[in-house]
């Protein structure tokens, strides 16, 4: 995007040295007029998790899940930091390649695909794709014979927050040789396997057991001809909260083992695709206290209060509904103040647009603010208008370190970064050059994404 075209939405407002991304939130809660519930998005918490995720997963590299969370700071950081895309439908990939992002960057991990989004794909130079059926491969052929297709396989974990196996992947053993000798009679190029453990895994052997699957199907495609196996996409499912740090090593610790013995050589190039692991933690959502309703016994004692949010289930909630409990807390302090029976609803007329129920929480004040944290991954993303309630904008802060880092690197101009509310106009300045030590990644250019497939 040229200097002087960027939106509101897509600035980022870099901190001075001594604020935080919490002064910021203040900042934007206590600004004039701001009622809307907004999400804050530290995007030196994106920076570091691709920091860690390079240190922890050398030969894994990312494709971010776009269906994960697809604001536009997400995807300029994740795109500007040298991270491949995993996309899902037309629209994700018309959204990564309005980046300027190479379509050698993108798989389209998508094994159920419309003919319209197959025949985009094609029009714009997008050769990667799964699949897990007999019928996709016919399609393809008819519409992108020259795609480089990946086998979806399942393989679940036992200890994942939503199972996906459910709904896609071949079985390894009964159906993944007759896909094999389909794709090959029909002279297509099937060039590696994929699979997804289940979003929100606990347990690292998930991924040790599928490595050892692939393989397998790998051996089976080598027996049946196919010269063409080099790809494996070990998927997602990597959790990214902040306390989900020493889940991420022993994964990391699991999947390296399990690559050594059954795909020591680097003739697989292997990627995977982390949706809520870049985005978790970096997103705080604030929603406004608008309306409070305080519960009575028939002796006018005061049994509970029922607060209403400007957020909820149709909202950045959705997954109350699929048994997901999200936690906020009131941005003020409250000190000592005494501790009530409350509940917490979001803003539309249903009844199941409820969040928190028979928690303690001091009074709050009509305007008040309920923080919620790690609120990056399948929120924002699932938003509807229902009730005519708005999606919550992204305000995005960076330390001046990030900026640094970031200013340079497309799709980011100097006209993406701001300064920040709490900090004021000046910090901004061309004096401040230090390098980006602190986040562990130096300022050289990362390998394209794309390169080695
Ligand atoms: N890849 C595919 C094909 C998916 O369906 C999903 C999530 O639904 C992801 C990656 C991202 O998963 P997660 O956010 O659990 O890392």
């Amino acid at each position: 995007m040229a200097s002087g075209q960027v939106e509101p939405e897509d600035l980022v407002h870099v901190l001075s040295p001594k604020h935080r991304p919490e002064d910021e939130l203040r900042a934007v809660c206590n600004s004039t007029g701001q009622e809307d519930a907004f999400y804050l998005c530290d995007v030196d918490d994106i920076v570091r998790k691709m920091a860690l995720w390079r240190r922890l997963l050398p030969r894994v590299r990312p494709h971010y899940a776009v269906k994960c969370n697809s604001s536009r700071v997400v995807l300029n950081t994740l795109a500007a930091l040298g991270a491949g895309f995993d996309c899902a439908s037309k629209g994700e990939i018309e959204e990564v390649l309005s980046l300027g992002v190479d379509p050698g960057r993108i798989i389209f991990a998508q094994p159920t695909k419309p003919a319209g989004h197959i025949r985009y794909a094609a029009g714009r130079g997008l050769d990667l794709a799964t699949f897990d059926n007999e019928e996709e491969l016919y399609k393809i052929r008819a519409l992108h014979p020259k795609c480089r297709l990946v086998l979806r396989i399942r393989s679940d974990a036992e200890n994942a927050k939503f199972c996906l196996g459910v709904k896609f992947g071949c079985d390894a053993v009964r159906e993944a040789p007759r896909l094999l000798r389909t794709a090959r009679d029909l002279g297509l190029q099937v060039v590696g396997v994929s699979f997804h453990v289940g979003s929100g895994c606990r347990e690292e052997e998930a991924y040790s057991r599928a490595i050892r699957t692939a393989r397998h199907v790998f051996d089976v495609a080598a027996g049946l001809g196919i010269q063409s196996m080099k790809l494996l996409d070990i998927g997602g499912g990597y959790p990214g909260e902040r306390d989900d740090e020493p889940v991420i090593l022993k994964m990391a610790d699991a999947i390296n083992t399990s690559l050594a013995a059954h795909f020591p050589s680097a003739d697989v190039d292997v990627i995977s695709e982390p949706g809520l692991y870049f985005v978790a933690s970096a997103f705080t959502l604030a929603a406004n206290v608008h309306s409070k309703r305080e519960v009575r016994n028939d002796f006018g004692d005061l049994e509970g209060v029922m607060y209403y949010i400007n957020d909820g289930v149709y909202g950045s909630f959705f997954d109350t509904l699929l048994q997901r409990h999200f936690v906020g807390r009131p941005l003020q302090d409250p000190g000592d103040a005494p501790l009530v029976r409350s509940s917490v609803w979001g803003p539309t007329c249903d009844g199941v647009d409820k969040l928190e129920e028979d928690v303690l929480l001091p009074l709050l004040e009509l305007g008040s603010w309920m923080v919620y944290r790690s609120m990056g991954a399948y929120t924002i993303a699932l938003c509807g208008t229902f009730n005519g309630v708005p999606v919550p904008k992204v305000h995005a802060v960076a330390s001046a370190e990030t900026w640094l880092l970031l200013k340079e690197r497309a799709p980011f101009t100097d006209a993406h970064f701001t300064p920040s509310l709490a900090s004021g106009r000046r910090h901004t300045s061309a004096s401040l050059v230090e390098p980006p030590r602190r986040l562990g990644l130096s300022l050289q250019a990362p390998t394209q994404a794309g390169d080695a497939m």
